[in-house]
């Protein structure tokens, strides 16, 4: 299938490994050009060449943290008007809820609802103004079930869910789709870190732990990046037009719901 998308240009945040190069690498090979962003400038620079080299597009890199004003100003200045935009950064730390604090919370607030919807409002209107874009949104199986240990992670991206269903509907009359993508377990760095805690809290090896949690997802496994990011691509496509404002759960059936 044609996604018809090529020549389009997309900011990919938090996008140098994982599921984010996921996205970046699957809209690449539909022919859209980047801008790349991570805080580390050599895995990024890495990603940007393997990209550019595999797919031809153009790939911009800019190191920064999405997170923080500073950050976002340089990858705005660098990216100027796009027709995509990806919106991803990294997760909050697990914890317990007794133990957050005021400042735990700014945190996760600011990196996984108010630097996505930042990043929104300054793309958007462009967008809607040559009449055409799309947003996807990285959140988490946690919107649907809430994972205990992750409530920073629960909150934010609740808060952030509630505002693209307002918002996503005020503005597809101009051509502008805004989505998000649900991601449950994928093999990437994050999940080998919570691995890790496992197999150290409980004297297993890494392979054990990682047995046991594939073992609670009905699919078996983990997900790939690249399944992930071929979601993230279907939903930039021009046949995604109708899909307006959904939560769109990639993790192998481990939510066990209805709808
Ligand atoms: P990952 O493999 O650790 O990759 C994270 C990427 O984001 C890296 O490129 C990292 O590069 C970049 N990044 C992190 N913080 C950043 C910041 N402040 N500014 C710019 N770039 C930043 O993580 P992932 O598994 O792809 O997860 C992506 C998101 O999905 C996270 O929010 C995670 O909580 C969520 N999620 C993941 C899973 C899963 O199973 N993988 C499940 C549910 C939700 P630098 O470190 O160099 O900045």
């Amino acid at each position: 299938m044609d996604l018809g998308i090529s020549g389009k240009k997309a900011l990919v945040c938090a996008s140098s490994k994982g599921l984010g190069r996921g996205c970046a690498e699957m809209l690449a090979a539909e022919g859209v050009h980047l801008v790349l962003n991570a805080r580390g400038a050599e895995t990024l620079d890495a990603t940007a060449e393997a990209i550019r080299a595999t797919h031809g597009v153009t790939v911009t890199p800019v190191a920064a943290d999405i997170t923080t004003e500073e950050g976002r100003a340089r990858v705005l200045e660098a990216a100027g008007d796009v027709d995509i935009l990806v919106n991803n950064a990294g997760g909050p730390p697990p914890g317990s809820w007794q133990d957050w604090e005021r400042d735990d919370f700014i945190a996760a607030l600011d990196a996984n609802m108010l630097t996505p919807i930042a990043l929104i409002k300054a793309l958007v209107p462009g967008m809607m103004a040559r009449g055409w874009g799309r947003v996807v949104n990285i959140t988490s199986q946690s919107v649907k079930a809430p994972i205990p240990v992750l409530g920073l992670s629960n909150a934010a991206r609740a808060g952030l869910t509630g505002y693209v269903a307002g918002t996503s509907r005020q503005v597809a009359g101009k051509g502008v789709i805004i989505n998000n993508l649900l991601p449950g377990i994928h093999a990437t760095d994050r999940a080998v870190s919570l691995d890790r805690g496992v197999s150290e809290q409980e004297g297993i090896t890494m392979d054990e732990a990682k047995t046991r949690r594939a073992a609670t997802i009905p699919a078996g496994r983990y997900g790939t990046p690249q399944e992930f990011g071929a979601a993230c691509a279907f939903l930039c496509s021009q046949h995604a037009g109708f899909i307006v404002g959904q939560n769109l759960l990639l993790d192998g059936g481990a939510v066990n719901a209805t709808l």
